[in-house]
């Protein structure tokens, strides 16, 4: 881009536009609640309207705004104060600006070199978030650890297990192809991407250990003990341990502390999934929810959760850098650098399956900064007490009733008509676009899911849409 080019958008024409973008999503933000939160298009009705063929000549950036009307309808409004379905993925102003400036710039910060703001902001804001959240010291890049961005809180599972397996197997597993022993260990709550990441690390699924959970749904470590001791007498090497802070189906917390104590015996991998309840350990009076961190070799949690960091930022805490870039490392000749061979720098590319990353930690930079550590916490704790306002409504109507601890800011519940009719309503509820809630299975039962988190969300919207689910169970009876 410069200012006179006849093939790229000029710099004087990218600021009028840039304006009208920044218009643009200032009028979405401002009428949100407008659209539909779940899409109601059907499958191949937004691909139906485009064009056949690409232009041959391009087109005025007026004319591909405008293609924002097209997709409209195909879009679920993550960000809408009555998205209410999965976990939350909060966005906020400093964060979106925080991404244009990133993207804007278009720095790759796959090597100190190739931008040491990239690195040194990371590793910068990774410490003040083991400070901010209470966790242990070992995390922090002046010991032999340190903090990672990731996308998702799925690849820094994966680059853990990766680690896990090199540790378990002596760095071999990466040299020689050999039939796997390692076994890994999750509890029947836990997230599928602990399964997909040991498909894609080559160990096979058979090598996944389910561990029973308890009537809260937090794994038994009694049970744990039981199969790892099992696994040693067959021969197999206990490699894996992933305990979950704040599972996808009902937010349950497996006992860390006690998982680790065992984990520390068999000098097995701890991993901590803490995808969207980590955010919680910014509040001191959450921090119960991470005791026995100390015992964890790896640890993520989504700061594009419940965070107001704008999807993608995972971050991925290890107890011992060296663990993780023994295993991932490959540095060919063009790689090499000045920067690199002084052994003072860190390259994230070797904590990273991707080479280029992307300045991510400008958003986490940009969030802190604008918040400040009391201005998250008190997006936390809003959310929190609205979650404990419904649960009472809730709790307040006879024909529904809460099937599962309610620690954050998830409610798992069900009206006591059985599953056909719960499964009736929550196609009701998000076929009226007004709300969209998601589902699980509990005890074979189904069970609806309705998570807070919006940065858009007020205790009114809750209200709104608790009247609506009683409204439409009333309708369909
Ligand atoms: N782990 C838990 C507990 C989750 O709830 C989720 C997603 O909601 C994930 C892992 C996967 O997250 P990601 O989409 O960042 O891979």
């Amino acid at each position: 881009m410069n200012k006179t080019s006849k093939l790229h958008m000029t710099t004087d024409e990218f600021r009028k536009q840039g304006y009208k973008v920044i218009d643009w999503l200032v009028e979405y933000y401002e009428n949100i609640e407008d659209y539909p939160v779940l899409s109601q298009v059907k499958p191949g009705e937004i691909r139906s309207n485009l064009p056949k063929d690409p232009p041959i000549k391009g087109r005025s950036y007026n004319d591909i705004l405008s293609d924002m009307d097209i997709m409209m309808p195909g879009m679920t409004h993550w960000q809408s104060p009555n998205f209410h379905a999965f976990f939350p993925c909060a966005s906020s102003g400093p964060a979106i600006l925080a991404d244009m400036i990133a993207t804007g710039t278009g720095i790759v910060g796959m090597l100190w070199e190739t931008s040491p703001s990239c690195t040194e902001v990371e590793t910068h804001v990774l410490d003040w978030l083991v400070d901010m959240m209470g966790m242990p010291e070992k995390f922090k890049s002046s010991t032999n650890g340190g903090g990672v961005i990731q996308d998702t809180a799925s690849s820094s599972t994966l680059i853990s297990l990766i680690g896990a397996r090199e540790y378990s197997s002596n760095g071999e597993f990466n040299s020689i192809a050999t039939k796997s022993k390692l076994t890994s260990y999750v509890s029947s709550h836990s997230h599928s991407s602990i399964e997909k990441a040991v498909k894609v690390a080559g160990l096979g699924k058979n090598s996944l250990r389910v561990i029973e959970a308890d009537e809260a749904f937090a794994m038994k470590p009694e049970k744990l003990k039981e199969q790892i001791e099992i696994d040693i007498l067959d021969g197999y090497i206990p490699t894996f341990v992933c305990a979950s802070v704040g599972t996808t189906n009902t937010t349950a917390m497996d006992p860390i502390l006690e998982i680790g104590k065992i984990c520390k015996k068999y000098d097995i991998w701890l991993h901590v999934d803490a995808a969207m309840a980590g955010a919680a350990a910014l509040c001191p009076e959450f921090r119960y929810l991470q005791d026995g961190l100390e015992y964890a070799s790896s640890y993520t949690f989504n700061p594009h959760k419940w965070m107001l960091t704008n999807f993608d930022c995972s971050v991925l805490f290890i107890d011992d850098r060296n663990k993780i870039t023994s295993a991932m490392s490959v540095v060919p000749e063009y790689l090499k650098n000045k920067g690199s061979e002084t052994g003072e720098v860190i390259d994230y590319m070797d904590w990273s399956i991707p080479l280029g990353r992307k300045f991510r930690g400008l958003k986490l930079w940009q969030v802190i900064n604008y918040y400040g550590i009391e201005g998250l916490q008190k997006y936390i704790r809003e959310d929190v007490d609205n979650t404990q306002k419904l649960k009472a409504w809730i709790e307040r109507d006879d024909n529904f009733e809460i099937v599962a601890p309610v620690p954050l800011n998830l409610i798992c519940f069900k009206h006591k008509k059985g599953s056909e009719f719960n499964r009736r309503l929550h196609e009701a509820i998000n076929q009226t676009g007004k709300l969209y809630i998601t589902r699980t299975k509990i005890n074979d039962e189904y069970i609806l899911r309705f998570s807070i988190g919006q940065t858009t969300g007020t205790i009114n919207h809750i209200r709104k849409s608790w009247k609506l689910i009683q409204k439409i169970a009333e309708e369909i009876d």
